[in-house]
């Protein structure tokens, strides 16, 4: 019988291109999303995609309650994490807010997973958990995490320790224990290449690739490129970029992986592409598939932003035989696709 996957926060970007695949490889999938920070346009565009309605509930996933009935209705195998508040900035301004939800919702999830025999997670981790790492290259094992600069850093990092001991502890025991897998996310961009799905951040974004795309849709201005001072090959920082097709894809090897692994396990992993790309490279690229030039100006440096990081990709390649197969030209491609086609996103 094919396996049920409860996908939380799976109306938002990453999450619906993974419900996308998810279905599309036969898996039977569950949308538990409050729609804080995305649209039912999303799960509209989904069921359009693989031409099926989606099993969707607008809910809160710290709503215990909520969540107890949905799993009662539909007996996950397994969960995959994505709810979450993603704004750096945003975090620094509100900790509370951030520590809150995003603690919260894992906290409430692990307990009403256990009371539902529930045992198999993958969640949603990020790069962001490394900093300040002293390398450049980072690297599961030897690259040290550190305390991350902002209050949404921490809230991943301490969501991994959260999972991690609740591996190591007792309260799973009685069932087969908890089997956890985190995904350490670098730069998702990209859109599914239908078109018809895509990146539609809240309010000014606050990323590249959306800010790209806005401004050569005409919604803003100019691209602000946040300082060409750098100690890298044209000045801009350096990012991995991952076409987020393959990151989602990354979500199905991650399950297959956990649906290998009994008692108590917890494995953090790295999806990135593992080759460093500069801001102006991510912008000639995107005049490339725009096809005219795109208005932008250097201004000072944005504070936190690191001159380069980029994945160790090697530990997704051996143990998920994951290796992305998109390249930073079909990203922007599809970036464009879709910010073409709908330019004001879902609405
Ligand atoms: P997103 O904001 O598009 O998606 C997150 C979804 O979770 C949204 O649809 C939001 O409405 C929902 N949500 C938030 N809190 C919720 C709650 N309490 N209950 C139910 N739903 C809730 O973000 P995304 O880019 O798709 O990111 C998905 C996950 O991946 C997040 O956990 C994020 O921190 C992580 N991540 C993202 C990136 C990135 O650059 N996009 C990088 C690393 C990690
Ligand atoms: N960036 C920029 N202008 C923008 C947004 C981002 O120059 O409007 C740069 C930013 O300084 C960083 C890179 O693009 O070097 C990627 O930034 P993003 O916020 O997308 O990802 P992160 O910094 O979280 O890796």
């Amino acid at each position: 019988m094919n396996k049920t996957i409860l996908v939380t926060g799976g109306a938002g970007y990453i999450g619906s291109h993974t419900v996308v695949e998810l279905i599309q490889a036969d898996y039977k999938v569950v949308v538990v999303d409050n729609l804080y920070n995305s649209s039912i346009g999303a799960i509209q565009a989904i069921s359009g995609i693989v031409g099926q309605k989606v099993i969707f509930y607008e809910a809160d996933c710290a709503d215990k309650k909520i969540l107890h009935k949905i799993m009662t209705k539909h007996s996950p195998d397994a969960v995959i994490h994505f709810a979450g508040y993603k704004a750096v900035a945003e975090s620094v301004v509100k900790p509370l807010l951030y520590y809150r939800n995003n603690l919260d919702s894992t906290i409430s999830l692990l307990e009403v997973m256990r009371e539902h025999n529930c045992t198999q997670l993958v969640f949603s981790s990020s790069a962001t958990v490394y900093l300040d790492a002293k390398e450049v290259k980072y690297n599961e094992a030897t690259t040290k995490t550190n305390r991350p600069f902002s209050p949404y850093g921490t809230t991943k990092l301490v969501q991994e320790y959260i999972l991690e001991d609740t591996v190591h502890g007792e309260q799973f025991d009685n069932l087969s224990g908890l089997q956890v897998v985190s995904l350490r996310y670098f730069n998702p961009i990209g859109a599914h290449s239908s078109g018809d799905l895509g990146e539609d951040p809240n309010g000014i974004p606050n990323n590249l690739a959306p800010y790209i795309t806005q401004v050569a849709v005409g919604r803003l201005e100019q691209l602000q490129i946040f300082g060409d001072n750098y100690n890298t090959p044209d000045g801009t920082c350096l990012r991995d970029y991952i076409h987020v097709v393959d990151l989602a894809k990354g979500h199905l090897s991650g399950l297959e992986y956990l649906f290998k692994q009994s008692g108590k396990f917890f494995d953090a992993i790295n999806l990135g592409t593992g080759k460093p790309a500069s801001v102006f490279d991510v912008l000639h690229s995107f005049v490339k598939a725009v096809g005219r030039k795109i208005p932008y100006k250097v201004v000072s440096r944005r504070d936190g932003d690191l001159p380069e990081f980029y994945a160790d990709p090697s530990k997704a390649e051996a143990v998920l035989s994951f290796v992305t197969k998109l390249d930073l030209d079909k990203m922007t491609a599809d970036s464009w696709n879709w910010q073409s086609k709908h330019p004001n996103g879902f609405n």
